[in-house]
């Protein structure tokens, strides 16, 4: 048990219900009546898989003639606690220090707690800005990302004009991150007598003349304008010995987008390398999920200037603006909404260990910080 501070309480109670990827309906199921009986407008709104995001609203009590939407957002699910811990890792534990520890605890059901907080304020305080403050809670990030991908593909009732995503880093804001796709080359031969190659046409060996010409014309390990690639897997169509060419070979490959990259422009690139370096058989590429394209937030956008100025009035440092090294709901959010969607949440550390702690403090001054930012950029 942590202190008795109604926040802290809340948090305990966040990490309590287990909610790894693919089996976060209970934590939703408490997001949504915890919503309901705040007055924040919950919704459920279905995946394609049957789980669900939680979906809640504010409306301003001030008018404007231009009103404002901003999102605050957060994921549901944590990764696996696996063998690593050594405690009940569903069980908060202070430490010593002012950080308190648990299973996603920083990763990020402080920042759904602080987020809730910041709501329950707002409303306690009759909504005093103006427009709309949606708030959304997603299924998946730790995965695929099925439920931002779904949130993007309905029917948006306000799109936010700006997104904050409560992730844990406080000093610090992330505005952009590279991307990723998960691409399926498949590389088709034709069979024949193993003991006369020539009649046919092998699908392993023109699938590794493609890679080996990819990689000789293309830098695998990206440079400043394109993001890596590599191949993870082979498959082709023989499951036993036989003295059969294979006429099938399908290469699965991770490809790194950076900020700004296109990846039809990668996909071109392999198009041409077949056609004219290998030059027999066909190839034929799919794009599958992860799908996440690179984003970044412009450094004028006027949401994001007013929240590193709000940082800055309560005596903070001023916040490093940086890009992230992987991906997040924030690719899918800016991508396809056209969202400008920045992380910015209070301050957690060693996330997906066991070990993963977050700074109270930080909560209180981050829900704090919100409150004022809220009131002060809706008017
Ligand atoms: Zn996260």
């Amino acid at each position: 048990m942590v202190e008795q501070k109604p926040l802290y309480r809340l948090l305990e109670r966040l990490v309590d219900i287990p909610s790894e990827s693919g089996d976060e309906t209970a934590l939703g199921d408490f997001l949504f009546e915890w919503m309901k009986e705040n007055a924040l407008s919950p919704e459920r709104q279905k995946t394609r898989d049957g789980r669900f995001n939680v979906l809640g609203r504010l409306t301003g009590s001030l008018r404007s003639e231009s009103p404002k939407c901003l999102l605050l957002a957060g994921h549901m699910d944590t990764v696996s606690a696996g063998k690593d811990w050594e405690r009940d890792p569903f069980c908060l534990e202070m430490t010593d220090e002012g950080f308190a520890s648990g299973l996603g605890v920083a990763d990020m059901k402080g920042g759904i707690a602080c987020i809730l907080w910041i709501a329950k304020k707002l409303m306690d305080d009759a909504c005093p800005f103006a427009g709309t403050v949606e708030l959304a809670f997603f299924v998946d990030e730790e995965r695929y990302s099925i439920g931002a991908h779904d949130y993007v593909l309905s029917p948006v009732k306000h799109c936010p004009d700006f997104a904050i995503l409560a992730e844990p880093h406080f000093h610090e804001i992330i505005v952009g991150a590279p991307g990723k796709v998960l691409l399926e080359l498949v590389c088709e031969g034709k069979t024949g007598h193993a003991s006369r190659p020539s009649e046919g046409i092998n699908a392993i060996e023109i699938a590794s003349e493609m890679m080996h010409f990819l990689n000789r014309d293309m830098a695998a390990a990206g440079d400043g304008d394109r993001g890596s690639y590599s191949a993870l897997n082979i498959i082709t169509n023989i499951d036993n010995y036989s003295l059969s060419i294979p006429d099938y070979c399908k290469v699965i490959l991770n490809k790194q987008l950076v900020p700004g990259e296109k990846l039809e422009d990668f996909l071109k690139n392999i198009e041409e390398v077949f056609e004219q370096k290998v030059g027999r058989g066909s190839l034929s590429i799919k794009r599958g999920l992860p799908e996440y394209p690179g984003h970044k937030v412009e450094e004028n956008n006027p949401f994001l200037k007013s929240l590193v100025r709000e940082i800055a009035d309560f005596g903070l440092p001023a916040p490093t603006l940086r890009n992230n090294d992987g991906v997040s709901d924030a690719n899918i959010l800016q991508s396809f909404l056209g969202i400008p969607t920045v992380l910015f949440g209070p301050k957690g550390s060693r996330y997906h260990t066991r070990d993963e702690r977050i700074d109270l403090g930080s909560m209180d001054m981050y829900i704090d910080i919100l409150d004022s930012y809220i009131r002060n950029v809706l008017k």
